[in-house]
């Protein structure tokens, strides 16, 4: 999973999280273990789909799979995607979610597990304020455009008295920031394509390609 030119992994017996630091539970226990957070404000948790969470210092990944290995089968259509969650380990709320994987794309398995890798580095490694004098480990900012970057609010501390803020993939290595911006890439494209459909019809038309 760490090798985005890997061979395309294409089923949860081989997608293991578990190798790279994750631990798998169920939807149940998950409610046990962020009891507080409004994770479940925003998607229906079923207590049997299997989710990996990795606890960082400030913060816990969560990958939600919609994948129920008892059943060997997704969750019901219409209950959520797969999605990554990063909750702030002091107060239990999202701080940032990625976008939604579809079950039926080819590379649903892989995407996910790239993705989970490449967000667990993101907040085991928590960037530092460009500000010597602050010095600040930063903080998420995620906005309801999908925008995110750190951001340190220290501003008493900066010489010029503002925050200062840092690009999401700090410190992530040029393969994944090659992966990322090429599912970004796709991911605007076909944003735009709905937008000019939406625009031309006048309704929302249903997804028809894995890119969300
Ligand atoms: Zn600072």
């Amino acid at each position: 999973m760490e090798d985005t030119q890997k061979p395309v992994i294409t089923n949860y017996a081989d997608f293991d999280l578990k190798k790279i630091g994750f631990k798998s539970v169920t939807g149940a226990e998950l409610k046990n273990l962020i009891p507080k957070s409004n994770l479940f404000e925003l998607i229906e948790v079923l207590d049997n789909e299997i989710f990996f969470v990795h606890r960082a210092k400030r913060h816990r990944v969560i990958v939600r799979t919609t994948f129920i290995p008892e059943l060997n089968d997704f969750i019901p259509k219409g209950k959520g995607a797969g999605k990554i969650y990063v909750v702030k380990n002091w107060d239990q709320q999202v701080a940032y979610a990625t976008k939604r994987f579809y079950r039926r794309a080819r590379r649903f398995w892989n995407d996910l597990g790239n993705y989970a890798h490449i967000t667990k580095r993101k907040v085991d490694n928590v960037p530092k304020c460009p500000c010597t004098l602050c010095n600040t480990r930063m903080s998420i900012v995620f906005k309801s455009t999908n925008q995110v970057y750190w951001e340190c609010r220290r501003s008493d501390l900066h010489p010029d008295g503002r925050y200062t803020t840092k690009h999401w993939d700090t410190g992530m290595p040029p393969k994944f920031v090659d992966f990322l911006n090429k599912n970004r890439k796709r991911n605007r494209s076909y944003l735009k394509k709905l937008s000019n459909l939406f625009k031309k019809d006048g309704k929302v038309i249903v997804r028809k390609s894995r890119i969300s």
